[in-house]
């Protein structure tokens, strides 16, 4: 099994989690062109994806589905109420042809219903999807599981509950977010306080200062690559975030020191893929 996150950030994200013969797009939220391109820069067509997998309705995470729709021929993974959030939008016109009806029309036929508390299989991949604490209809993080290597993914989480800690136990990889420094955001003057509120709310975004946290006390080490993720550009510096994730991983106590490397992931290009 192997991974690249495509983009991500708030402007969008996007991983491929890949077997020998199943390909899964996690998440649309760039332009469909733009998901498009950066496919064909990993080495996977369009064509070879098997599945589409939304975690949750917000437009950085689903924004470029409708569209990218019709480049595609696979079915998008949604659980029931995160379909129903994603058309129920207010974008658009007020007529017939609203974003709230394409997208209807676009998903037609081509969903399969999952449960964010259920396991599932995409291709020969198995999901073991869990709830997470965010401001969305039915977020959830997953381990991702094949031949015995487990990679997680979990972005949009306002704090570390007692489930996501042992769901991120045994992983061999782990994409996390580090949205932003705290400091960071409270000095920002081109946020709302209400934004502001709503990002550092226990069901906002995962600070840097939180993830440094799990990493120095309740990490079990095993994971040999965490990707930081969902960086914002405005409250975070990809330096400070590796920074103060690597400090984490150094202050652990010394039986529990973890050779583990920490990879951050771009708004604008795609990781490396990191494979197993
Ligand atoms: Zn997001
Ligand atoms: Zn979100």
């Amino acid at each position: 099994m192997r991974f690249t996150v495509l983009g991500s950030g708030s402007t969008g994200n996007a991983v491929l989690i890949s077997s020998e013969n199943t390909n899964v797009l996690v998440d649309a939220g760039m332009s469909a062109r733009e998901i498009l391109r950066r496919l064909g820069e990993v080495g996977i067509p369009h064509d070879r994806l098997d599945g589409i997998l939304i975690t949750h309705e917000h437009g950085d995470h689903a924004g470029g589905l409708r569209v990218l729709m019709a480049s595609v021929d696979c079915p998008v993974f949604i659980s029931r109420p995160t379909e129903d959030s994603y058309y129920d939008t207010r974008a658009g016109g007020q007529n017939g042809d609203s974003e709230s009806s394409k997208r209807r029309a676009a998903l037609k036929d081509r969903t399969v219903e999952i449960e964010s508390t259920r396991e599932f299989r995409i291709g020969d991949i198995d999901f073991e999807p869990f709830s997470v604490p965010h401001d969305a209809a039915d977020n959830f993080g997953f381990a991702a599981k094949k031949d015995g290597v487990k990679v997680a993914t979990l972005m949009d989480f306002g704090h570390m509950t007692d489930l996501i800690k042992e769901k991120l136990a045994g992983c061999d990889a782990i994409v996390v977010e580090s949205n932003h420094s705290r400091d960071m955001l409270r000095a920002c003057s081109v946020y709302t306080w209400d934004l502001k509120q709503r990002i550092m709310s226990r069901t906002g975004h995962l600070s840097n200062e939180d993830l440094s946290d799990w990493l120095q006390n309740d990490f079990d080490g095993t994971a040999r690559h965490v990707v930081l993720a969902h960086l914002s550009q405005r409250a975070n510096e990809p330096h400070l975030a590796r920074l103060m994730a690597e400090t984490a991983l150094q202050m652990r106590s010394p039986l529990f020191r973890a050779e583990t490397k920490i990879t951050i992931s771009h708004h604008k290009q795609p990781t490396e893929w990191i494979g197993f």
